[in-house]
């Protein structure tokens, strides 16, 4: 497949070859196939001596709509998984040491004005000394940290899943081989280009068997080897404002309770994770190597768990930043081959889900039209760069001053696009959702508020409400929201009763 403009009409990418089987190689072979299967031929190629990365567990709510799409069971899954829900994520020492705050999936308060946002009538009541904690007012928070859950109605939260990697990809090669993804196991030795047009044609395997294909998606991990390493596209690196580069990562015991939220505990270099699992514990440890040692992120973070761990704990190196372009001829980077936003809000499977809805959506029958691709590399970057924008958030907005790390992040120079959107939050008191950005208006005030970054004004619409009204209209929202959770079943009698694991 090499010209550039075909007939119109005439189907000319027909054979699709996936270069890896990790969580971005299964997701993209298995969505492809339920999707466009008659349409195309998939090809799966994956060594398992070199293995996929192993993390990768926790998720946004984006990803139940993508199972919705791809018509697969939520309670069949979830015992494959061994899942635990996910509400929000328990953010430990952000702010200040010994600060705690919950960014959850769900949405705060009812919007009383189309004019604003429910945070600005909570700030209201904040500076009149009445409203309490703005968690109160939303259902994920409260079920979180009562650990309740439930999925009848009206009790249903916004919510997604701690799953187990390694099952997943599993579960996902279940069904696409069945459906007809033909899966070669080997080693890709290189990648063969076509002298003329510089694309792709075929990928040689330590066999010495050459796999043809139309359309190739690298799915290869960090190492990129189609679209980094053979085609030469470059990595923008993103160091500068995020400085975590490594992560120690450990299986343990599960010891505590499967509390149905993310946990991100910062610490003096970087912040550990807990994700609690139906059979066993998530943990890592992510650090910036500039400020603390493997060694000794590794001896903190087996002091710092609670279960027995279960292995040796891993090392992993990352940068964090994105490729020039996600598609480039007939190549197209999902995963960590096409960048990666270290793990703090665990949206790596988000992007790599979107990117392939995306795929499925534009899928390049008759070729790769150069608007095409600037079209899908353009969706890419946006996605990748409001998501960038609100990890940093995370470092940035801190008053810690306890180590070099920290105060290099409070001081650091931010992108213009986070600095323009802070500024308007302390002077106004306004956050905004962008098109297709991820992170919404109440996860922005979330964060920001969370961190102690209380904007100086606010929308004074909320002083056309009474000052009463204001009062029982909170008292009653809490009530109500406080009386959902109390009618839901523990977090536990809910995963025993709908995905007891396998
Ligand atoms: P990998 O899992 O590395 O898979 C690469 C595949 O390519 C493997 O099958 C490998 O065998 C194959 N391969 C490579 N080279 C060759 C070759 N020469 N020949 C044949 N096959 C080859 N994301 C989230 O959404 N939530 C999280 O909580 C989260 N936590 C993370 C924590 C850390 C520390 C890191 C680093 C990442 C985290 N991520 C998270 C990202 C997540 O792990 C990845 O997005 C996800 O696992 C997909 O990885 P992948 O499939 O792109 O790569």
């Amino acid at each position: 497949m090499q010209s550039v403009r075909q007939p119109v009409g005439e189907r000319l990418v027909k054979r699709v070859v996936v270069a890896g089987g990790g969580t971005a190689g299964w997701v993209t072979a298995t969505a492809l196939v339920r999707h466009l299967g008659p349409l195309i031929d998939i090809t799966l190629v994956e060594s398992e001596a070199i293995g996929t990365i192993g993390v990768g567990e926790s998720t946004v709510p984006t990803f139940r709509g993508f199972h919705n799409l791809m018509k697969i069971d939520e309670a069949g899954f979830m015992s494959a998984t061994q899942a635990t829900v996910k509400l929000g994520i328990e953010f430990r020492n952000w702010g200040r040491i010994g600060d705690r705050y919950i960014h959850p999936f769900g949405t705060y308060g009812r919007k009383w004005s189309w004019m604003a946002d429910f945070h600005h009538f909570w700030l209201h009541a904040s500076a009149r000394g009445f409203g309490g904690a703005l968690n109160d007012y939303c259902l994920e928070s409260v079920a979180g940290e009562a650990d309740r859950m439930s999925l009848a109605p009206p009790l249903a939260p916004s919510y997604a899943y701690h799953i187990d990697a390694a099952r997943y990809a599993r579960a996902l090669r279940s069904l696409a081989e069945p459906a007809g993804v033909r899966r070669i196991e080997g080693k890709i030795r290189t990648v063969e280009l076509n002298p003329e047009s510089g694309f792709i044609d075929a990928l040689v395997l330590d066999s010495g068997s050459r796999v043809e294909g139309d359309l190739f998606i690298d799915c290869t991990g960090f190492r990129s080897l189609l679209l980094g390493e053979a085609l030469g596209v470059a990595f923008e690196d993103w160091g500068h404002w995020i400085r975590t580069d490594s992560a120690v990562a450990v299986q343990s015991t599960s010891n505590g309770p499967e509390q149905p939220y993310t946990s991100a505990i910062a610490h003096e270099a970087g912040w550990r994770w807990r994700i609690p699992l139906q059979h066993r514990d998530g943990n890592g440890f992510v650090f910036a190597s500039e400020y603390m040692s493997s060694d000794e992120a590794c001896a903190r973070l087996l002091s710092e768990i609670s279960g027995e761990p279960l292995f040796d704990p891993w090392l992993i190196r990352f940068k964090t930043g994105t490729r020039a372009k996600a598609w480039h001829k007939n190549c197209l980077a999902l995963g960590l081959a096409g960048g990666f936003i270290e793990p703090l809000e665990s949206t790596s499977i988000h992007l790599m889900m979107a990117a392939v809805t995306r795929l499925i959506e534009d899928f390049p029958f008759q070729g790769f039209d150069p608007a095409l691709l600037s079209y899908f590399n353009g969706k890419s970057r946006q996605e990748f760069e409001n998501i960038r924008d609100f990890i940093i958030l995370h470092y940035h907005v801190t008053e810690r001053e306890d180590s070099g790390f920290w105060n290099r992040c409070r001081t650091m120079a931010i992108p213009d696009s986070l600095s323009e959107r802070l500024a308007l939050w302390e002077e106004t008191g306004r956050a905004y959702q962008l098109p297709h950005e991820l992170f919404r208006i109440d996860s922005w005030a979330a964060v920001l508020l969370g961190q102690r970054r209380h904007p100086r004004g606010y929308h004074h619409v909320a002083e056309m409400m009474p000052e009463q009204t204001l009062r029982d209209e909170l008292a009653r929202m809490k009530r109500e929201i406080a009386g959902l959770v109390d009618r839901m079943p523990s977090h536990r009698e809910f995963l025993n009763a709908y995905c007891p694991a396998e």
